[in-house]
């Protein structure tokens, strides 16, 4: 029987070994991952406010691989020889037919001293979890590194659920949502973040992090007691292990997601870096979701030798859009330009619930 092996269990990985299931009984599909549980990582700053817990949006890998007459292996990926089409694990190695790398991505702190270990992130459930202890403790000030979309979610939930903390959000660019085309929404997400008491420094890059004060563009010192890192992503570090085309350490996939090359090995999700006819996917759920469901499709047409499916991306660095929860039980929309807050929340969370559905059907 054929084997088709997933490397990484996120949001691309699952997708991969869904879409394929759906397809085929004769395929043996190998699911791999370092965790035992799927964690749903944009619902990670709600964690703070307590408005989800950790079981609500996490679940178990090994259970859902046999939901979907899978094997999950539980274990480290280290490396892979594409020539001999094996996988490197901690433990021992992993043959394959077809390889689909699905390995997500790592907070990134660009060398900035003093970052990674004075801050805490929420990249993980596990991060996220400390991160909310230390804030039931905390008083004074809590500042946020980032102003992106999980900069801003996590600065509403904080401001909401401890009106005892003061809370700063600090962005390098001039404006909050810095990767979103229009000032519109910016203007909106800062206006409800005032609101709330937020206090927002733009246009300061972060220089230093010492033990209880930030030292912001060389020369301004601004003393905190909690700082929450949400800026940058860089890829696995298991990528770097990897003798593939790259581009500033993403894999570079042709059109139909297969890594520039190679036949039989696709990637899919944030480790991926898809761009074509001048649109490059974003780094979101909905792309993972949608290329984990094509590079399936195009294993299962690899191996019926029928035309390859072209990968059409939706969610793109040039249009991207999203819904952001701003804490409370509120959110905003970005789509198409246009900005609205009307059921946003609700459909949110009706995203996350049919979501995770498929994971609690296996028991
Ligand atoms: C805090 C936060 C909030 C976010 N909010 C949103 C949002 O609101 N909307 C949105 O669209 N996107 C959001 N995102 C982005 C979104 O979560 C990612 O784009 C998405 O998770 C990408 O899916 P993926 O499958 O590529 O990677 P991941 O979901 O990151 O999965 C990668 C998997 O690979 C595994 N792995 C990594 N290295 C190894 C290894 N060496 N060996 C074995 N296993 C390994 C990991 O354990 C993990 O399970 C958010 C991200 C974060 C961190």
């Amino acid at each position: 029987m054929i084997r088709v092996v997933i490397l990484g269990c996120g949001f691309g990985g699952v997708e991969v070994a869904s879409e394929l299931r759906k397809r085929s009984d004769d395929i043996e599909i190998t699911m791999v991952d370092r965790r035992t549980k799927f964690q749903y990582q944009a619902a990670h700053p709600e964690i703070l406010s307590g408005a989800v817990t950790p079981d609500e949006i996490s679940a178990d890998l090994g259970s859902f691989a046999r939901q979907m007459d899978s094997e999950f292996i539980n274990t480290e990926v280290t490396g892979v020889d594409f020539g001999a089409r094996t996988v490197k694990t901690r433990d021992s190695s992993i043959t394959y037919d077809y390889l689909v790398l699905a390995v997500g991505g790592e907070q990134a702190f660009f060398g900035i001293p003093g970052a990674e270990s004075h801050s805490y992130c929420i990249n993980t459930l596990e991060g996220a979890i400390m991160t909310k202890q230390a804030l039931d403790k905390a008083s004074g000030k809590v500042v946020i590194a980032g102003a992106g979309l999980t900069g801003v979610e996590v600065a509403g939930e904080v401001a909401v659920s401890k009106p005892h903390l003061q809370v700063y959000l600090v962005e390098m660019m001039p404006r909050v949502l810095p990767a979103f085309p229009t000032t519109k929404i910016a203007a909106i997400v800062s206006t409800k973040l005032r609101a709330m008491g937020v206090k927002i420094l733009t246009g300061r890059a972060l220089k230093e992090v010492r033990d209880d004060e930030l030292i912001i563009d060389g020369q301004y010192s601004l003393p905190y007691d909690i700082l929450i890192w949400t800026v940058g992503l860089r890829p696995a570090r298991v990528l770097e292990q990897l003798r593939a085309p790259k581009t500033k350490g993403w894999l570079k996939v042709d059109p139909y997601l297969r890594i520039e090359g190679m036949k039989e090995v696709f990637a899919v999700g944030d480790n991926a870096y898809f761009e074509h006819n001048g649109l490059r996917s974003g780094q979101n759920v909905e792309e993972a979701e949608w290329q984990g469901k094509t590079a399936a499709m195009n294993i299962i047409r690899t191996m019926n030798n029928a035309k390859l499916r072209l990968y059409h991306p939706k969610n793109t660095v040039q249009n991207p859009r999203a819904i952001i929860s701003l804490g409370g039980g509120t959110a905003v929309i970005y789509y198409r330009g246009i900005v609205t807050s009307f059921c946003a929340y609700k459909l949110k969370k009706h995203i996350e619930h049919r979501y995770m559905k498929r994971f609690r059907v296996s028991g």
